[in-house]
């Protein structure tokens, strides 16, 4: 706190993202990157784009990267928003639809970056309760709202609902915004991209950070109606005309050119998720059903915050979540390779074996 600071940042309660360690190689499984790439493809993309075109600003709407998005998905490029991560563009969905007369709605357990924006724009917003098995009851999002946003698959359980089930809320849901946030959809999710041409309401949110490997580069993006889309590019132009570098668009052109390596990389991490879910149920843990790059778990006879801080003292990063209240025995292990599988789980059964020991 500082006394200069003004009476509104006294009050805001910023997003605390996973720690990025100063250790020498830890066994990073934190904060959802993927362990493969970006391809030798896109960094050679990056380097071509290094020279003097440098000293011009970018395209301020992303330029052939929106173009080559459009195809991508077979949308036409007035349908698409670009922006510096997918944090960005959320932040612009906030301001520009969300901030209405009525709350917006969201679950109680979601990717904590909601409330956060809700704080800084001053937006209300209302919880629905996850199941209990933290299953999405999407038929129970009241009626009358200024906007819905839930993440597919959600954050941090990995539970995904189907683009059937989003159709039904879209159908009775028609006088608000309803974002799909798909941070996690590459990695077995059904897309709701399929359903923008029919409702001019919904509006989808991509990163290029976690399926194609680039969160250092943050490229995120926005598809849904001209309207919405339109909206967004007000808000944006009122921030920062060009939030895309060309270095980045460059990147991002590449990447969704080499379908190949990021269809590859994909399966192995899908593979390797279901193997390291057997594994842990073997050794005891409650694993949720994951359609995203990560695990949520948790063990009858640990404590969720003192394993994470045992297998941080061997350097091996996961992530525990203390709030809410709900979720604080459980942890998120983000998918790695098969050699940091190994080691969290020679990490695992040490300490599961010390604990048996106990009296
Ligand atoms: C990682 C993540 C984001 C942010 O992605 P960036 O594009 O890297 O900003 C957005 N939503 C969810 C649910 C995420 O997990």
């Amino acid at each position: 706190m500082s006394r200069y600071w003004s009476p509104f940042v006294q009050e805001l309660e910023p997003y605390v993202p996973g720690e990025q360690p100063a250790m020498a190689d830890p066994v990073k499984l934190n904060t959802n990157e993927n362990p493969y790439g970006p391809p030798p493809s896109v960094q050679q993309a990056m380097r071509d784009a290094v020279d003097a075109r440098l000293r011009l600003y970018p395209h301020p709407d992303g330029g052939e990267l929106r173009t080559a998005l459009a195809d991508y998905h077979g949308l036409n490029t007035d349908q698409v928003f670009l922006g510096n991560g997918s944090d960005e563009v959320l932040a612009h969905i906030f301001l520009a639809l969300f901030k209405q007369n009525r709350p917006l709605i969201l679950p109680d357990i979601t990717y904590s970056f909601y409330r956060v924006y809700c704080g800084l724009y001053g937006i209300d917003y209302e919880t629905v309760p996850l199941a209990d098995d933290f299953s999405l009851p999407l038929d129970a999002f009241p009626a009358d709202n200024g906007g819905i946003i839930f993440a597919n698959p959600n954050a941090p359980t990995g539970l995904a609902v189907t683009r059937d089930d989003i159709a039904a809320l879209l159908e009775r849901n028609t006088e608000s915004v309803v974002v799909v946030d798909e941070a996690y959809v590459d990695f077995g999710a059904e897309s709701a991209i399929a359903l923008v041409r029919r409702f001019p309401n919904l509006l989808v949110t991509r990163t290029l950070s976690k399926g194609r490997s680039l969160a250092g580069l943050r490229i995120g993006y926005a598809v849904g109606s001209p309207d919405l889309i339109a909206g967004l590019d007000r808000v944006k132009n009122c921030f920062n005309s060009y939030p895309l570098d060309q270095v980045a668009i460059a990147a991002g052109v590449a990447s969704l050119r080499d379908e190949t390596f990021f269809e590859n990389t994909v399966d192995a991490i899908i593979s390797e998720r279901d193997l390291l879910a057997d594994e842990l149920r073997g050794l005891g843990f409650r694993v949720l059903p994951s359609a995203a790059n990560f695990l949520f778990v948790c063990h009858e006879r640990f404590d969720a915050g003192g394993l994470a801080t045992a297998l941080r003292e061997r350097g091996i990063i996961i992530r525990h979540f203390e709030r809410p209240e709900r979720i604080a025995g459980w942890l998120r292990i983000t998918v790695g390779t098969p050699e940091q599988h190994q080691v969290l789980l020679d990490a695992l059964r040490e300490l599961l074996k010390a604990d048996n020991k106990a009296p």
